[in-house]
């Protein structure tokens, strides 16, 4: 089984070294094609106004100037001779639940896979900005990663399809089992935007990074990593509200 390895914050990043160890306990044959700076809240960008350059770190390690889904197209059509039976994207360092996943690059990586046609993992490790307990940030996902992908190593994946995973911010012990269940949605209280002035007078802003407090759907990825559960979640490309159709086709007629 041929396996590529992909993710958004970067070739040096500590969780791609969690995820390239994850991958190798399923394969001898695991190749990395990720962006060589951090791209995350780069969503489902393709690089078009500026050149994108390859870099060879080893036979099968590379990296490419550019986003996520940048580093898959060029990971299938220039660095591997075949395509992989299984792409996993990841381990990002922070949640990628609810309305996060159009921002993320590191379930856009996975929905690029999914285009392409193959099988594609997302994974993402909850975490806090202060250093936990049982010091390594990852331990859940390089724990119950493993444990997370083997069903899904002979589940049939439907046709632009993909399925992302959250592991809880808990050390390994604490994790309370794995749950499929749906996306959900935060309360929309993100957007806390920070302004301040630089050293020559103007304004600047950041985007708050405050916890986003919310009560969240049963059944939902949001509730499965509140109840210290590993969230299981099959999404799909298709971003069509099917039940909004014919109402509006309605609307339409005679126009
Ligand atoms: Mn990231």
């Amino acid at each position: 089984m041929r396996i590529l390895v992909t993710n958004d914050d970067g070739i040096h990043a500590p969780g791609l070294a969690v995820l390239e160890e994850i991958a190798r306990q399923f394969s001898d044959d695991v190749w990395v094609c990720a962006p060589s700076d951090n791209q995350t809240g780069a969503g489902h960008s393709l690089t078009l106004s500026m050149p994108v350059r390859l870099r060879k770190h080893s036979a099968r390690r590379w990296s490419v100037t550019g986003t996520p889904t940048d580093a898959i197209s060029i990971g299938l059509k220039q660095v591997l001779d075949s395509p992989p039976d299984l792409i996993l994207s990841g381990v990002n360092a922070g949640a990628n639940l609810g309305d996060d996943l159009t921002y993320s690059g590191t379930v856009s990586a996975a929905m690029e896979g999914a285009l392409a046609g193959i099988k594609s993992i997302a994974m993402s490790q909850v975490m806090k900005q202060e250093r936990p307990a049982w010091d390594d940030r990852f331990a859940a996902a390089r724990h119950w990663g493993p444990r997370a992908i083997q069903p899904l190593l002979d589940a049939p994946f439907e046709l632009r399809t993909l399925v992302s995973i959250n592991f809880p911010c808990r050390a390994p012990e604490d994790v309370q089992g794995m749950r499929v269940v749906r996306q959900g949605f935060h309360d929309y209280d993100r957007s806390s935007v920070i302004e301040a002035r630089d050293p020559r007078g103007q304004r600047y802003y950041w985007f708050g990074l405050d916890a986003i407090e919310h009560t969240p759907d049963h059944g939902t990825d949001l509730e499965a990593i509140a109840d210290n559960c590993i969230s299981i979640t099959p999404l799909q490309l298709d971003l069509t509200h099917h039940a909004s159709l014919a109402g509006l086709a309605q609307r339409f007629e005679g126009h």
